[in-house]
């Protein structure tokens, strides 16, 4: 699209690092989807800084993934892990630091999209300093999260009043599935400007091995029977609901029946609280036998879980999208998820794998069970799956629309800042 010149844009992701190790303590479908469509955004002619904060002296200060695509990490509180319901009073040295950097570099950034709503606070204040388009993606509601749990942190009443003020006034706010789009708009405001634009997959990545080869390379017997989670250990994910569904499948005992529970960190992290939950779970209900943990799944081995395994299961309490229900499907493995968020967009029943409610595990029995007794229809599932992904679901796709919304917003109609600042490619 620039043919001689590049839009610099920043993507701002305070608590979500796009180089960071996926899989533990915090992190996830947010540093997978910045990376991803820094990527992306990179491919299609912009030059993207993506921004989050060090929490570790060991991190490289400016990661350079490629020549127009780069992770810059900015002090903001002491450099270690800091949990994101304690980052909120760091914010304000992010942004002096952020500028700094562009005093530094002698630019400003034209347009930055922000990453959950602590980067949203960053990207409102800034506004008040420069002018800039901003663009949002929340990742999680706390209005939808803060109903399903018990526990609600001190941090919940400065949240809902900065969600509520950024999508009133933000250029545009990016709802990843139309049941994210609809929770905004009752439970946040009527007000501000939302388009839908999903979260997207590897589509090379994953759905290039064969399930025998993938069982023979992760020593999985071929007659197995394997159910998969894959994701943080968080107690919203509902992983206590998968363990008790397998409990109580009618396969059990009958098949060799498996289930592998893949990601969290090493011992002692902040995750290891809910793992350990889990792990005892298993143990009181006589599973200690049909389960592992495989620990954190890294680039390179996690395409294997998705093939090796007969279903995938999502069992979020509350789920803005769930990247791992695309990754599976994209693998040709169906997926039983909660009727949930995102989840009810991704995953079409009967045709691409099964809804339950959360937190029932009874229901998440039947539908494992209906998937595993009948390996035919599984296939089919699986193809339809993966059809799907195709389709709907690309980083190419979602960044060509970013692309598309950047422009728009960009445009001098659309009365952009006068001092946006274009730089030689
Ligand atoms: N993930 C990973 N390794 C792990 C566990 C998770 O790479 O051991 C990745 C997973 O593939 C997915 C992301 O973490 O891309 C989780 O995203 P999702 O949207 O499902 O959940 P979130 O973390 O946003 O709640």
């Amino acid at each position: 699209m620039f043919q001689n010149d590049r839009y610099r844009i920043a993507l701002i992701s305070v608590d979500g690092d796009p180089a960071a190790e996926i899989g533990q303590e915090e992190a996830g479908g947010q540093n997978v989807y910045v990376r991803q469509v820094g990527y992306a955004l990179a491919e299609q002619g912009w030059q993207v800084d993506m921004f989050t904060r060090r929490s570790s002296l060991e991190q490289a200060a400016i990661v350079q993934h490629n020549s127009n695509c780069r992770t810059i990490r900015l002090k903001a509180g002491p450099a270690e892990f800091i949990g994101r319901d304690n980052l909120f009073e760091h914010l304000p040295e992010f942004i002096t630091h952020f500028q700094q950097f562009q005093q530094q570099q002698g630019f400003c950034y034209s347009l930055i999209h922000t990453n959950y709503w602590l980067s949203s606070w960053v990207g409102m204040e800034l506004k008040k300093l420069q002018p800039l388009v901003q663009v949002h993606t929340y990742h999680s509601l706390g209005a939808v999260k803060y109903r399903s749990i018990s526990d609600v942190p001190l941090i919940a009443t400065q949240r809902l009043a900065v969600e509520k003020a950024c999508l009133e006034t933000v250029d545009r706010v990016v709802a990843t599935s139309p049941q994210e789009q609809k929770d905004m708009r009752i439970l946040v405001s009527s007000k501000g400007q939302i388009e839908m634009i999903p979260c997207g997959t590897d589509t090379d990545k994953f759905g290039k091995i064969e399930r025998s080869d993938a069982r023979e390379k992760l020593g999985i017997a071929q007659d197995a029977k394997m159910v998969l989670y894959v994701g943080r250990f968080d107690r919203r994910k509902g992983i206590e609901t998968l363990v008790r569904a397998v409990a109580k499948s009618s396969l059990r005992g009958e098949a060799n029946l498996q289930l592998v529970i893949g990601g969290g960190s090493r011992p002692g992290q902040s995750d290891g609280i809910e793992r350990d939950r889990i792990a005892s779970i298993v143990a009181e209900l006589g599973l200690e036998d049909c389960t592992t943990f495989p620990g954190r799944l890294n680039e390179a081995i996690l395409p294997f879980y998705y093939a090796a395994a007969d279903v995938c299961v999502v069992p979020s309490h509350y789920e803005p999208f769930g990247l791992v229900a695309i990754e599976a499907m994209a693998s040709q493995t169906p997926v039983v998820a909660s009727n949930v968020g995102g989840l009810q967009f991704t995953v079409v029943p009967e045709v691409t794998g099964l809804l339950a409610p959360p937190k029932d595990e009874v229901a998440f029995a039947a539908a494992i069970d209906s998937i595993l007794a009948n390996p035919t229809w599984r296939d089919q599932l699986g193809k339809a799956a993966q059809q799907r992904t195709e389709i709907a679901f690309s980083w190419y796709s979602v960044a060509s629309r970013l692309t598309q919304l950047y422009t728009h917003l960009l445009a001098p109609a659309a009365s952009v800042p006068q001092s946006r600042t274009r730089i030689a490619a």
